[in-house]
């Protein structure tokens, strides 16, 4: 049985970020950028006034005011997408709106709230203007030739508007990983299936169906394998063409749990077998030509903590990205908790903030097939390895989990 961290180093020296390719940009959201993105234009692409008013030349306002105004003429206007038709000679002024370009001339913009026309032709201006004053200057924002976005960044909304303002309608970014799902037991039905006496419902491979699309990946459901050697094998066969495999129970002990065994059959080499975390004990990873193949535990709960904890950085590193760090937070406990040493736990809690503190309550009964109390959980409380017992009251480490 190995450490939570030496698994997890195990698991991230076994896997490689994969090969790129372009995508649109409204397709690129969270996905890793696979190149520097330069500027091939000034943004703004040209001066243009930040207000609506009057485009003026600031030296045929010295000294006007409120109870001094000074009265100009009005040659045109401009209105954003305008191309301005002359330059401002002495003693004239353009109305202009948001956005619209600068006429030659014009070294600054009085808002119009500082203004006041009885006709188109003529404007009184209450207030002088310094040089440059209401206009966004060309390249304020960003040079042309800037670097302004970098390879690795995870794209957020902020970066497609900026791409779409370069004028850029693909993007090379770092592929998603696929990721083949397979529950294996002779006990599973799918949904629309009779559950019988017997049966029970394969919930498992739409949980980690949800969970690998959460995070970026896309998932490829295989039917249940039966806890047959051959079928099992086939599936498996079948999986390992993805780029990263799932298997779902049958990696016990049990005389049934075929799973480690027919990988190595085909040649899984098999890097661990049995994590010290409770829930999710009998975890097994493998690579088989640089496909990762994970054995998850059949239970529900330790499946997808598991999940969480082992397979969530696995497929966030093959989509490029390194910010697998969950937040962890410290919260007070109410109830007091013990266990056996060994093994770190993750408690399904749920966790409040009053006045800045936060509060963690378990959700309720902790055995590997309660979803319900994951159902209701927001997070996990960490408990150590060697510790024994937590007083109510105490504080701890809490996992979030969203
Ligand atoms: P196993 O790891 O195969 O021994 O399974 C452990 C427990 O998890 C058993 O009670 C199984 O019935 C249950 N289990 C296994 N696979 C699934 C699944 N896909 N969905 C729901 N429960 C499962
Ligand atoms: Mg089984």
């Amino acid at each position: 049985m190995i450490k939570i961290e030496e698994a997890l180093e195990k698991i991230l020296d076994g896997v490689e970020v994969l090969g790129e390719e372009a995508v649109g940009i409204l397709d690129c959201l969270c996905r890793v950028l696979a190149e520097d993105i330069y500027a091939g234009t000034n943004l703004p692409p040209f001066d243009n006034s930040a207000m609506d008013g009057y485009a003026v030349r600031s030296t045929d306002l010295k000294g006007v005011s409120k109870e001094n105004p000074g009265t100009l003429k009005v040659i045109e206007e401009i209105k954003a997408g305008d191309v301005p038709k002359e330059a401002l000679a002495k003693g004239v002024c353009c109305r202009i709106m948001t956005g619209a370009p600068i006429p030659e001339g014009a070294d600054s913009v009085i808002m119009v709230e500082d203004t006041e026309a009885d006709s188109r032709e003529e404007v009184r201006i209450f207030k002088q203007t310094g040089c440059g004053e209401n206009i966004r200057r060309a390249g304020e924002d960003v040079k042309e030739g800037d670097l302004v976005i970098s390879k690795g960044v995870v794209i957020r909304p902020a970066e497609v508007g900026m791409l779409a303002a370069l004028g850029k309608r693909t993007v090379r970014v770092v592929k998603r990983p696929v990721v083949a799902i397979l529950t294996t037991g002779n006990e599973l039905v799918d949904i629309e299936e009779e559950v019988g006496p017997a049966k029970i419902r394969n919930s498992n491979g739409y949980a980690l169906y949800a969970l690998i699309l959460k995070y970026g990946g896309i998932p490829l459901m295989l039917q249940t394998a039966r806890d047959s050697r051959d079928e099992i094998r086939r599936k498996i066969e079948q999986g390992i063409k993805a780029d990263m495999l799932l298997v779902s129970g049958g990696v016990s002990v049990g005389e049934y749990d075929l799973v480690r065994e027919v990988m190595k059959e085909l040649g899984v080499e098999m890097r661990f077998y049995k994590v010290a975390i409770k829930p999710g004990k009998p975890l097994a990873f493998g690579l088989i030509d640089k496909t990762p193949v994970f054995g998850l535990p059949g239970n529900p709960v330790s499946s997808m903590i598991t999940f969480e904890i082992f397979v969530r950085p696995a497929l966030l590193a093959m989509s490029g990205r390194n910010d697998f760090r969950r937040t962890e937070v410290r919260a007070t406990i109410k109830e007091e908790i013990r266990k056996k040493p060994g093994w770190r736990h993750y408690l399904r809690a749920q966790v409040e903030y009053r006045e800045g503190r936060g509060y963690a309550t378990l959700t309720g009964p902790q055995g590997s097939g309660i979803l319900s109390s994951l159902i209701k959980a927001n997070g996990l409380i960490i408990i150590g390895e060697e510790v024994t017992m937590v007083e109510s009251g105490s504080e701890v480490l809490v996992r979030l989990l969203d």
